[in-house]
């Protein structure tokens, strides 16, 4: 099978075709017309066979997180999902493999509604790079640096699951696709949704991919503010706390990464129109703190500094690979 065989037989057969888009795969690029009024909001990422995946997980889910966490990063920004462009370079893969990787990278692009309008195919190590493309009304888009003390954090679900899965496959234990913690980390839903709506709402977003720790301090730094967070008050899965005990699971939760959940501010004006919103949410939002003035975190538990994590989450920012 040359190039242009699988380009055409895996991925511009499959791509389908948003009525926005003028040329797409097949031409030397894609044009694509965005929605009057809008800002175009650009992420990108990439995934490399030994850190951020291995060859133990379901093909079909390598295909699927490469979008998902695209997909996320446009949440994150309050942003509706339009198109994306897949680079790969590939080994000697199977036409097995691609059917695969195709499966899953679709099955994610569907369920957004975001059509593929291009990329490059070359022989190299196995390395997978999306770029994806959404929009926001001019002048909409939340970023990181919004949020000012005083503000009420939420967060979207339950953290910590991917985060085991992962230390599991880091391991090199096998993952069972059955496991409905496994599946958190293979097929990671991102919160669009729930990013459409706090793009009215919230003051600041990051999604979790490096653990909350980590991410949350990157959302303050950027504000310029520090934070009290409440241990108590994290969501904790039930399922992670039956398998890990809740100590791990709260750690898990702080440091674990690969969540692509959503952590956002909102300010007190704007938290009963919040509240409302999120009634007809399907995922969980919980408030586990509030921004202060200063730069330090503060993690409490019944008042007193949380400090039972084995060693501090920054110490675990090694052992992650997602960034
Ligand atoms: P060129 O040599 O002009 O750069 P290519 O042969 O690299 O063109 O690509 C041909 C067409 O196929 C282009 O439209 C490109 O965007 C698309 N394409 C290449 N690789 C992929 C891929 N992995 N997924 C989707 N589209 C691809
Ligand atoms: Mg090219």
């Amino acid at each position: 099978m040359n190039e242009f065989e699988l380009i055409e037989s895996y991925f511009r057969r499959k791509a389908g075709r948003r009525p926005d888009v003028c040329m797409g795969i097949g031409d030397d690029g894609a044009v694509t017309r965005v929605p009057a009024g809008q800002d175009l909001v650009t992420v990108t990422d990439t995934l490399a066979l030994g850190t951020h995946f291995t060859e133990a997980m379901p093909v079909k889910s390598i295909g699927y997180r490469a979008l998902a966490v695209n997909l996320s990063d446009l949440a994150a920004m309050g942003a509706r999902p339009l198109w994306f462009t897949l680079n790969l370079s590939l080994p000697d893969v199977s036409a097995e493999w691609l059917e695969a990787f195709s499966l899953g990278l679709f099955d994610a692009a569907g369920a957004a509604s975001i059509g593929l309008i291009g990329g490059d195919t070359v022989r190299g190590p196995l390395v997978i790079t999306v770029t994806a493309l959404g929009c926001v009304p001019a002048g909409s888009a939340l970023g990181r640096g919004g949020a000012r003390p005083a503000e009420s954090i939420f967060i979207t679900g339950c953290p910590g699951e991917a985060g085991h899965a992962w230390r599991q496959l880091a391991a090199g234990q096998a993952l069972s696709v059955d496991d409905p913690i496994a599946q958190r980390f293979l097929y990671p839903q991102a919160r669009t949704a729930e990013g459409l709506v706090l793009r009215e709402f919230a003051s600041a977003a990051i999604d979790l991919s490096d653990g909350l720790g980590a991410d949350l301090e990157h959302l303050l730094a950027s504000s310029g503010c520090g934070a009290v967070i409440d241990v108590d008050t994290l969501p904790l899965s039930a399922a992670l706390v039956a398998r890990v005990g809740e100590q791990r699971a709260r750690e898990l939760a702080i440091a674990g990464g690969d969540d692509y959940e959503l952590c956002f501010t909102i300010g007190d004006a704007m938290l009963p129109g919040f509240l409302a919103a999120t009634q007809g949410w399907a995922c969980r939002v919980t408030r586990i703190g509030q921004t202060a003035a200063g730069t330090s975190v503060r993690w409490l538990q019944n008042g007193q500094p949380w400090t039972s994590v084995e060693q501090g989450y920054r110490h675990f920012d090694g052992e992650v690979a997602s960034t």
